[in-house]
């Protein structure tokens, strides 16, 4: 009998070569100094030019940094967020912790981000920011995104934990809006362990974003001196996370470029199998497919039938608006009942290699 062909997981972590990270880690665990310090500094510098911004917060995890981001653009008990049901949990939990209300808007069918024209329904008097998520890491519409944004004097928040390399317009996603976050969680295409990454459009959200991180305290100030004048957190990133970061950050352009290979191959692959439908998007969106979304017929039967393959496959998120602590902001959102309905993610990062990407279309091709 043939051997049943190694399972491929939907997600997988990628870790820097033992030889480069180790000596490395080694020499920060045991320098007396772990807490925030240089190494920080350098990770956020060399990160704002892998994403086209100079002005970065790191933070110990996404969440914590789409807090700040939040609090930065004044979105606070009161005030309105616009933002989409088809993401992790903590994109709109980040809104609650900032005490603003949750507005969902509905999304492009094509993709499953936030639709600009029903961003555009949804906002009244008090909404504050939009919370846009490039859902798998297909660019949202953003040119249309931030023109709605201007007319309205909102800010622009991108959740682009799933994004990190892709581009929209000839640039990178976290050089373009107010501000950005990046999730380094252990699943994403660059982690530290655990941590986040906000890049802001204005060097002066810097100083009142790295008090907040840190108690509401100027670090740099004497600690006898110093005055809390606003309730900070403990959010900062520390300096053996920032270096795992910095090792990663020097191995992670092969890593992305798998990814997009892999997407496109799928793009190309899977077009014009009976009972699928792809994800689309605008002509200046260039994804970094952190998975790939396919949109099936019996969606449920093919998702047995890929794991009965050994193909990983998920939802991976349960649609926010279906959690009670989301009840008040319950609304109609016809695209995402459909996008929701029919959406299955499989397997697209760097660890699938031209064979199992193979083995994943043909499984496709069969049918199911
Ligand atoms: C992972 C993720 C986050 C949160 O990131 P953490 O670093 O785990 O706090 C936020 N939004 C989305 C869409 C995510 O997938």
């Amino acid at each position: 009998m043939a051997k049943a062909a190694a399972p491929i997981p939907l997600f997988k972590v990628f870790m820097a070569p033992e030889s480069a990270l180790m000596p490395r880690l080694r020499d920060v665990l045991y320098s007396g100094q772990i807490g925030e310090g240089p190494p920080v500094a350098e990770f956020e510098q060399r990160f704002g030019e892998f994403v086209g911004r100079p002005n970065i917060l790191s933070f110990y995890s996404g969440t914590a940094a789409l807090h700040i981001a939040l609090l930065l653009a004044d979105a606070r008990p009161g005030k309105e967020v616009i933002s989409t049901a088809l993401t992790a949990e903590p994109t709109n939990l980040a809104i609650l912790h900032a005490g603003a209300e949750v507005v969902w808007a509905d999304v492009d069918p094509r993709n499953g981000n936030l639709a600009a024209a029903s961003i555009e329904e949804k906002i009244t008097p008090r909404t504050r920011a939009v919370m846009v998520v490039h859902y798998g890491g297909i660019p949202a519409s953003m040119a249309a995104i931030h023109a709605v944004a201007e007319r309205h004097g909102l800010a622009v928040i991108e959740d682009a934990a799933h994004a990190l390399g892709a581009r929209y317009a000839g640039l990178p996603i976290g050089s373009q809006s107010d501000y950005t976050m990046f999730s380094l969680q252990a699943i994403k295409h660059l982690t530290t362990v655990d941590g986040g990454m906000l890049a802001c459009r204005n060097p002066a959200d810097l100083p009142r974003g790295r008090r907040l991180r840190w108690f509401g305290m100027d670090r740099a100030a004497p600690r006898i001196e110093v005055d809390v004048a606003e309730v900070g957190y403990k959010y900062h990133m520390n300096n053996v996370n920032a270096t795992i970061g910095l090792v990663q950050l020097e191995h992670i352009r092969p890593v992305i470029e798998r990814h997009i290979a892999n997407g496109k191959f799928f793009d190309a692959a899977l077009r014009g199998i009976p009972g699928i439908e792809l994800c689309a998007w605008d002509a200046q969106a260039e994804p970094s497919y952190w998975f790939y979304t396919v949109l099936a017929e019996r969606r449920d039967d093919l998702a047995r039938r890929l794991s009965e393959l050994g193909i990983g496959n998920s939802l991976a998120h349960k649609r926010n608006d279906r959690h009670s602590v989301f009840a008040a902001s319950r609304c109609d959102l016809p695209g995402v009942d459909r996008f929701f309905g029919a959406m299955l993610h499989i397997p697209c990062g760097w660890w699938v290699g031209d064979e199992e990407r193979e083995r994943i279309a043909g499984a496709l091709r069969q049918g199911w």
